[in-house]
């Protein structure tokens, strides 16, 4: 065992103070990592205010991790000491059951071991990316390319996947209409690889306080939907709608957006159940879909896409006693796109 630095809040909605925990020796498959940098996920805040339901505390947040290995267990193959790597939302799966064997870990069907706030298979509390240091199996670990910097590359590990994976799965691409909902940690994210992937991008945010930005990331149309005529100007015009806003949509009306045949996927979960008039599907063949964020091989897969495309996320990059402030700032919607922390002020 290692004893490590990290921030953790103590109790449910408590702030995060700094702490120490135990990190377990690096067994046959494992990899340590020296963790460099860890974006703060919206989920995080979820997670420490028990928003999603009962929490294991002490709990140290972050999936979106990004470090050099230090040290690897006798039986790893696929990394070396040095290594740029990086860990999102999960470290273990069971590896037998029918989607782990298809590479979709995230849809295990006995459960994929979360970074934090879960309990390993070894039965032993996770604990994620906001400390110095942590243990993986080499499986559930990614390699970061050269071509991205690892304060930018570390949101790609939760954002980065949770829209390369749907944009991939639904068709983005040449001749396709995409629209991204929401302009923030995960819209952002969106825009850009959609944008990369071809497709033509239009931004649906409440309002048009961050159109330029979105123009500059890629979008080439941005609309205000607080503006009831966008609806009416767009209506029938997407292929693929994603979704990453949280708060209550009126999804009619977004439905009401697709081609025939079209898809609204969401990755992005308002707490209340919806409901709607399934007339807005059957008419025209629309799909409401779902997507988490990825498999380990896609998370590659997004890693070395982004590479290619010279894609990072847009940072802001705090020191580690500013984490507390810094979800206030989430919580009202003002950080541009990402916080990171940098985990040397740990
Ligand atoms: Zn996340
Ligand atoms: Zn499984």
């Amino acid at each position: 065992m290692t004893t490590v630095a990290a921030y953790a809040a103590p109790a449910a909605k408590a702030p995060l103070e700094r702490t120490t925990i135990e990190r377990r020796a690096v067994r046959e498959h494992d990899v340590l990592i020296d963790i460099k940098f860890a974006g703060i996920c919206h989920s995080d805040i979820h997670q420490v205010r028990e928003g999603w339901g009962e929490a294991i505390f002490p709990m140290v947040p972050g999936h979106e991790i990004a470090g050099v290995v230090s040290e690897v267990g006798p039986g790893v193959t696929r990394f070396k000491v040095g290594d740029r790597v990086g860990v999102g939302c999960m470290v273990d799966s069971c590896r037998e059951c029918e989607m782990c064997r298809a590479g979709k870990e995230q849809y295990c069907l006995n459960g994929q071991t979360p970074t934090y706030n879960g309990i390993g298979r070894d039965g032993e509390p996770t604990y994620g990316g906001y400390s110095e240091k942590v243990v993986v199996d080499e499986n559930f670990v990614v390699r970061i390319p050269d071509g991205i910097a690892l304060d930018v590359a570390a949101p790609l590990l939760c954002a980065g996947i949770t829209l390369y994976s749907p944009l991939k799965r639904f068709g983005a691409g040449p001749g396709r209409k995409v629209a991204v909902v929401g302009m923030g940690g995960l819209g952002h994210m969106g825009v850009k690889i959609a944008h990369a992937m071809g497709a033509e991008v239009t931004v649906l945010s409440q309002s048009l306080r961050k159109k330029d930005d979105g123009l500059r990331l890629g979008a080439d149309h941005y609309y205000a939907t607080s503006d009831p005529k966008t609806f009416e100007e767009l209506r029938g015009s997407f292929d693929l709608i994603v979704s990453t806003v949280s708060a209550p949509l009126d999804f009619a009306a977004y439905l009401s957006l697709l081609k025939p045949e079209g898809t609204l996927a969401n990755v992005g979960a308002p707490e209340d159940p919806i409901s709607l008039n399934l007339f807005s599907l059957i008419g025209g063949g629309r799909s409401l879909a779902g997507s988490m964020i990825g498999g380990i091989a896609e998370t590659q897969e997004t890693l070395d896409f982004c590479a290619e495309h010279g894609i990072g996320a847009e940072i802001e990059l705090i020191a580690a006693s500013e984490i507390n402030e810094a979800y206030e700032r989430v919580e009202n919607s003002d950080v541009r796109y990402r916080f990171v922390i940098d985990t040397a002020t740990i």
